[in-house]
């Protein structure tokens, strides 16, 4: 399998350090609001890629965190006059409502970055004993750049370069520094602000220490695939590797996989911008499968424009291949029993071809968009050949063809049959009856309590559908 290591530039066959397993590292989003779509797509992105090993048999360890503590959690509790604890944990909630509405599944850990100090005190203490980080007068822990000659071997910068370069943008408050391209691991409590006791200092963590230690902690010091946005390569991911292999002593990620982003109108979509939408907000207008189908639409080191033109494009390509494990549903149950014929025989070799097509697209560096393209093919097989004459083998295994591949696209193509249990339909109800009142509110906090058991709502000019996620 080929894959791009942001690290060395190149496309590389994978080797996992465990055969049959991989470890994998994806930086999360800092909880202080909803997430937008540029958030989702490292989720989605990164969800498929797990997907798809575990398609291939190999066990998925998955870590991705949550960052609990920073300024702007801090800014947004001050505002609300709470503190940063509530808004983290409310925002957090929301996150994970946003992800299994995107049929992104939860990590195999999810850690919080305030649960994890002990272990963060613990690797900065050992960087500071190997001389990697130096305590300031005033408590802030830095970590020595200078002491460590492959700093800057994923972002491809030369310390020189950028030890003259920060120069110019040392800021007051980091005299501490003695170079500036030092970054910091612990820095002193702010009035009104969280803070743990450390040797150094009353204070909290840097950004980049928590993910170092979080890998560490849940995947061991070697990991096979550390993955997020582009953005991310420098400073953070540079400095985690800086943390990471000067304290385990051993090199880190073996494979370092990093999303373009998605624009809007050209421009990377941000909160800071202010040119985003909302996952919620797009869940208003479109089931989040069309977000998914859509993210996975451009292979995930292109940049990808939002525009509602794509979407409706993705709308209609997804209903395309819906109505079609829809129809192959229906005949399955009229169909006649027996044996394929000798050219639906035919047909699936061609049926098997495709699926190799689709592998061989996401073997290639994850290359989802020609994956998708397979799997309209194989759609397209499907609506010219099978009908109520064909066999209920050709049907049945045209139909479990496009629901395995959907399934590693994380595209769900089951018709649910399954009847409600009794609560879950007492709360559609409410939830119908509060949007007769026009409370909306509880409408959505009836739609997120569904949500959290596991049903996720699709309202459609027929009614509301329901799956489960
Ligand atoms: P943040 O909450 O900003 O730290 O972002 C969480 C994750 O979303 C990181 O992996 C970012 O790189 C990624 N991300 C943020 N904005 C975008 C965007 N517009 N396109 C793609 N990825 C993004
Ligand atoms: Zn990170």
């Amino acid at each position: 399998m080929k894959i791009f290591n942001t690290l060395s530039r190149t496309k590389e066959e994978l080797v996992p350090l465990t055969p049959g397993e991989i470890k994998m590292y994806v930086c999360g989003p800092t909880v202080y609001n909803l997430i937008h779509i540029g958030n989702a797509r490292p989720m989605i992105v990164f969800d498929t890629v797990r997907r798809y090993f575990e398609h291939k048999g190999f066990t998925v360890k998955y870590v991705s965190n949550f960052t609990d503590v920073d300024d702007k959690i801090i800014k947004k509790a001050i505002e609300e006059g709470v503190d940063a604890d509530t808004v983290s944990r409310r925002y957090i909630e929301e996150c994970k409502k946003d992800m299994a509405a995107m049929n992104v599944k939860p990590a195999t850990v999810h850690p919080q970055a305030t649960q994890e100090i002990g272990g963060m005190l613990e690797m900065i203490q050992n960087l500071i004993d190997k001389g990697h980080a130096y305590a300031a007068k005033d408590g802030t822990v830095y970590f020595r750049t200078s002491s460590w000659k492959d700093y800057g071997k994923l972002s491809h910068k030369n310390l020189e370069d950028l030890q003259s370069g920060f120069r110019e943008i040392k800021v007051t408050g980091e005299e501490g520094k003695e170079e500036p391209g030092d970054f910091v691991l612990w820095k002193p409590r702010k009035e009104g602000e969280p803070f743990w006791e450390s040797p150094w200092c009353d204070g909290r963590p840097g950004w980049h220490i928590e993910c170092s230690v979080m890998s560490k902690r849940y995947l061991g010091d070697r990991i096979d695939i550390h993955a997020g946005g582009e953005d991310l390569i420098f400073p953070h991911h540079e400095n985690e590797i800086a943390q990471s292999e000067c304290a385990n002593g051993t090199s880190f990620a073996t494979y370092w996989m990093h999303n373009a982003f998605l624009n809007i109108d050209n421009k990377k979509m941000s909160k800071s911008l202010g040119n985003f939408f909302t996952v919620r907000e797009i869940s208003e207008k479109y089931d989040l499968q069309v977000l998914r189908f859509f993210m996975l639409s451009a292979h995930y080191r292109s940049p990808l424009n939002f525009s509602a033109d794509l979407m409706e494009a993705s709308k209609n390509g997804l209903e395309r291949i819906l109505t079609c494990a829809d129809k192959l549903k229906d005949l399955e149950d009229t169909a006649q029993e027996g044996e394929a014929n000798e050219a639906e025989r035919a047909n699936l070799e061609e049926v098997s071809g495709l699926r190799d097509k689709f592998e061989s697209a996401m073997e290639d560096d994850f290359n989802t968009a020609d994956a998708i393209s397979a799997v309209f093919e194989l759609v397209k097989l499907a609506n010219s050949t099978a009908d109520s004459t064909s066999s209920r083998f050709y049907v049945v295994s045209l139909r479990q063809e496009i629901v395995k591949l959907c399934g590693v696209l994380g595209i769900l193509t089951e018709k649910e049959k399954e009847s409600l249990e009794q609560d879950v339909e007492e709360l559609i109800e409410a939830r119908q009856q509060a949007r007769k009142d026009k409370n909306f509110a509880l409408a959505d906090e009836i739609r997120g309590t569904l949500l959290e058991m596991g049903i996720v709502l699709e309202d459609t000019r027929e009614g509301v559908k329901w799956k489960r996620v």
